[in-house]
């Protein structure tokens, strides 16, 4: 802590300064320039002094090391990670998706996200059993029967639980059904839940409060760090700014400010973040470049019927997309766990999933089955054929081209109108006309490159010498 006098502040004033340093058990060191003095203070523990800035003849205090200790990353430079119920968050494993429902509605809605957001590659469960809503009359969570509906979803599925703890009386009843506890944005400021949480075995996710400073969380995250538990997951999920056409503004440069401050491994929440369906997806994939370790996703089977939050939840197919694309940019390197593979079921499938998952190779490396492999082999013969047919197109598409005259620009709009039209009706298969469209579209756009490709030349080869 540096203290900085004004510059007509008397040596009786400085000699103020430096004793009052000097009784708390720190050290001073007086440095006297030309126009002001300033005065280093040093010790384990300068927070004593925190309150010298009310001294007289004192101009600032600036503190050079943060409030925070246990959480912060220059006392700790090595990464934290996190095991829940076998699945390691943080310290470089990798991107771990947890999903679904907000709240808890119906034992039948729990087991069918579960065992979907289990198929599609999540590898931990979330579900509200105590919800804090903005009003008293909305659904407030089904309370203690939604904890066995959890625990009956993990039995199954072999998927952690995280669930939210609203009050500190129930931390020893929610610790001993769920496997992390999670601490709401609404009581991110509750210190007395976060002394409760801290006393517990169970892992903490600990939401940034929605107007809370990245300091003042981690100054929340000090607070469980220090009763005691060091089991602590950040999870960033929106503040709130002057911004109304999002629910929240999900604050992403707290990714890589947090890497900096912190060893705590880092969530992103992007369902509150956003509030809206259709922003979930682009905001975890940006979440997922920007460093975070986890990520929170809230989805639902019949989201415009949802208890709470249904529009910003993801229905099942949403999920499963986003779960591809984080799998195409490998940010989720694990198979889904039932993707056809004849792999095991339930905590088995989860503990082999572990098992790779630490040798950072994921499930995708293990040896597959012999109807599976005989299956890729196959798909693989006609993925060839697919290419060739795409020549012979592309090929007969340059013949037109040539036929029509090089000179002539263009090609026949309505008849590519119709190819997709028809392309659209084509049925007997498992595609949808969206999907053949979309194909078609990628068809036609790559033979109009071939045929630019070819008008150019033609173009470049009539130039004057
Ligand atoms: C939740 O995740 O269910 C929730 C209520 O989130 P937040 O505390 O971030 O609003
Ligand atoms: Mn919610």
């Amino acid at each position: 802590m540096i203290v900085v006098m004004s510059p007509s502040a008397t040596k009786a004033q400085v000699t103020a300064v430096r004793r009052t340093v000097e009784a708390h058990g720190l050290q001073a060191f007086v440095s006297v320039g030309q126009e002001r003095t300033v005065v280093g203070v040093v010790g384990t523990d300068v927070e004593q002094v925190a309150n010298i800035g009310s001294l007289d003849g004192v101009e600032q205090v600036i503190r050079v090391t943060q409030p925070y200790k246990l959480a912060s990353a220059e006392h700790h430079p090595e990464r934290t990670r996190v095991v829940v119920g076998g699945v390691p968050i943080g310290q470089g494993e990798e991107l771990v998706a947890i999903a679904g429902p907000c709240s808890v509605e119906s034992r039948q809605m729990l087991l069918d996200t579960a065992r979907w957001v289990r198929h599609e590659g999540a590898r931990m469960l979330r579900g509200g059993a105590f919800k804090p809503r903005t009003s008293p009359y909305a659904f407030q969570g089904l309370g203690r029967p939604a904890l066995e509906l959890l625990a009956e979803a993990r039995a199954e599925t072999g998927l952690p639980v995280v669930s939210e703890v609203t009050d500190a009386a129930d931390v020893e009843l929610m610790g001993s059904s769920v496997d992390v506890l999670q601490v709401g944005s609404r009581n991110m400021h509750n210190f007395v839940l976060l002394r409760a949480v801290g006393q517990s075995a169970r892992p903490v996710l600990l939401k940034r409060g929605f107007g809370a400073t990245i300091e003042e969380w981690l100054m929340a995250a000090e607070y469980v760090l220090s009763s005691g538990n060091s089991d602590v997951i950040l999870c960033e999920r929106g503040i709130r700014t002057f911004e109304t056409a999002t629910r929240n503004t999900l604050d992403l440069s707290a990714v890589p400010l947090l890497r900096r401050h912190t060893h705590l491994p880092i969530a992103v929440d992007p369902s509150h973040g956003t509030g809206q369906r259709d922003l979930v997806a682009p905001m975890a994939l940006a979440a997922a470049a920007a460093g975070a370790d986890a990520l929170l996703i809230e989805v639902h089977p019949d989201p415009p019927n949802a208890l709470s939050d249904g529009p910003q939840s993801l229905s099942f197919p949403e999920f499963g997309a986003l779960m591809d694309e984080l799998r195409r940019l490998q940010f989720v390197r694990n198979g889904a766990a039932a993707a056809g593979d004849g792999e095991a079921v339930g905590r088995e499938a989860v503990a082999a999933r572990d098992g790779a998952a630490a040798g950072r190779g994921g499930s995708a490396s293990r040896a597959p089955a012999p109807p599976v492999r005989e299956l890729r082999g196959r798909i693989d013969q006609v993925d060839r054929r697919i290419a060739a047919l795409l020549q012979e197109r592309a090929a007969l598409a340059l013949e037109v081209q040539e036929a029509r005259g090089l000179d002539r620009h263009g090609h026949d709009v309505a008849r590519e109108r119709e190819l997709l039209e028809q392309a659209a009706q084509a049925s007997g298969g498992p595609l949808e006309p969206e999907e053949l469209t979309a194909i078609f579209g990628a068809i036609l756009r790559a033979s109009r490159s071939a045929q630019r490709r070819r008008a150019e030349a033609h173009v470049l080869d009539r130039r004057e010498p």
